[in-house]
């Protein structure tokens, strides 16, 4: 069996013989001479293929390649200023392996017409690109959690309580009984934290979003984690630390990555080596006054819109804390200093970016999470298994979920959520 390099290897070896196999990126020639630009998942690397030397019947069939094909060769590899990444093969044998049809995806091709052809789309140079940065922030996620001693622990997608509110969740016909997708793994971790003690996971969310933002999905990647014997201040801790390391991470391997993206990296390094800005709920309000013109009403959510415009104000995510509780979720802890607010805190990336982790204290004390509840319109009854938690041995604990398409966006400069993740669902868009 004959050893194949990837292209880039390949390019490292820089002379000699090399044998290869990839798909046709651009061809063009004359009835004499190709040009083959090869690509496979490392890079792109010209080839040409001379009549002359690899005889009539091969080059009529070489002649006929389309992009897409996928071929192996064997030939001689050298320096070349002229070729795209700097090296040349002088091809000496070449084999057709797929022929492919005329690609649909040509140049300059509708965002629609590039989501109906995903499935295709995934090979281009930028979606490979994310891709690869997407592979690199998982991995990131997995080992700052392990590396901190947190134990991997799972949750069940089939839900019968719904945990972020009753307008985004998706129902499911349970073999006749109702159930609905997880929206987040957090009541569940609530309860592994009494037998694990620090955990966390990544995996998927389900969030019925009817409105159509570039930055929200119906599936998405949720790494979340739990802390126990904790205080709020060491979820902010471990919100900034692991978007550090993810960064940094991102950082150490993707430079390549970034120039196909043309994402400059450097806007990323701010948020590598400073601190991130802490503020409350209310000094954010403050601050959209004075320097947005952005008058918010004391106790509505922000908006994306003025997320967005107070994130353009730093080149460091923000730690916004001490929201009002009426307008958060039933489970987190009222702040002992001040009954109007809740130890939460959304973490927004800069440059406008927005939202990327949404963590808090939790509340330990079961008739206040009953009241709550009741407040918020709930029958606490459903919430049988998850009140006996603070029945048996009740302690301090919280944790965050961290969006990880929201923050491959941010990483890549993405417009859209859609392109960080291979095929997006959302509201209007579940093919292919
Ligand atoms: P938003 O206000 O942006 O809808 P949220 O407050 O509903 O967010 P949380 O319930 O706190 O978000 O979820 C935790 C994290 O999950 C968020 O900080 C965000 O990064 C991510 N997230 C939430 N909803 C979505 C979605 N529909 N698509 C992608 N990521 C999401
Ligand atoms: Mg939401």
């Amino acid at each position: 069996m004959k050893k194949y390099l990837t292209l880039q290897e390949a390019i490292e070896q820089g002379s000699g013989k090399v044998a290869l196999q990839g798909w046709v990126y651009r061809e063009r020639g004359s009835s004499k001479i190709k040009f083959l630009v090869l690509r496979d998942h490392t890079t792109i690397l010209q080839c040409v293929v001379e009549k002359e030397k690899i005889g009539e019947k091969k080059f009529s069939l070489i002649d006929k390649i389309q992009i897409e094909t996928s071929v192996r060769l064997e030939g001689t590899i050298k320096k070349d200023e002229r070729a795209p990444t700097g090296y040349e093969v002088n091809v000496e044998d070449l084999e057709i392996v797929g022929i492919a049809n005329e690609f649909p995806i040509q140049k300059d091709q509708s965002v629609e017409f590039l989501a109906d052809n995903r499935h295709l789309w995934l090979r281009s140079r930028r979606m490979t690109a994310i891709l690869k940065i997407r592979s690199t922030v998982f991995q990131a996620i997995d080992t700052y959690f392990r590396n901190n001693k947190f134990y991997l622990y799972h949750s069940p997608i089939f839900s019968p309580n719904n945990c972020e509110g009753g307008s985004t969740v998706f129902k499911v016909d349970y073999f006749g009984n109702e159930m609905f997708l997880t929206q987040s793994w957090q009541l569940y971790a609530e309860a592994g934290i009494f037998s694990l003690g620090n955990i966390y996971t990544i995996a998927p969310s389900f969030r019925a979003e009817r409105s159509k933002t570039s930055r929200h999905l119906t599936e998405y990647w949720h790494a979340e984690m739990e802390m126990v014997w904790n205080t709020f201040e060491d979820v902010m801790h471990h919100a900034e630390g692991v978007l550090k390391f993810i960064l940094k991470e991102v950082l150490d391997k993707h430079q390549e990555e970034f120039k196909i993206l043309e994402r400059d990296p450097k806007k990323l390094e701010p948020a590598l080596k400073k601190p991130f800005i802490k503020m409350t709920y209310t000094d954010a309000l403050k601050i959209l006054k004075e320097k947005c013109k952005m008058d918010v009403e004391w106790g509505k959510d922000l908006r994306t819109l003025e997320e967005e415009k107070l994130t353009k104000l730093y080149d460091v995510p923000l730690l916004v804390t001490r929201y009002p509780k009426k307008i958060k979720a039933f489970y987190m802890k009222e702040d002992p200093e001040n009954s109007e607010v809740v130890l939460g805190m959304d973490c927004l990336a800069p440059e406008g970016y927005g939202e990327i982790i949404g963590g808090s204290q939790r509340e330990e004390n079961a008739e206040e999470i009953e009241k709550r509840l009741r407040e918020q319109g709930e029958d606490p009854s459903v919430y049988g298994w998850y009140l006996d938690l603070r029945k048996y041995g009740s302690v301090p604990h919280g944790g965050f979920g961290l969006g990880v398409e929201r923050v491959i966006t941010w990483i890549c400069g993405l417009d859209n959520i859609k392109d960080a993740i291979p095929f997006p669902r959302t509201m209007f868009r579940f093919t292919p």
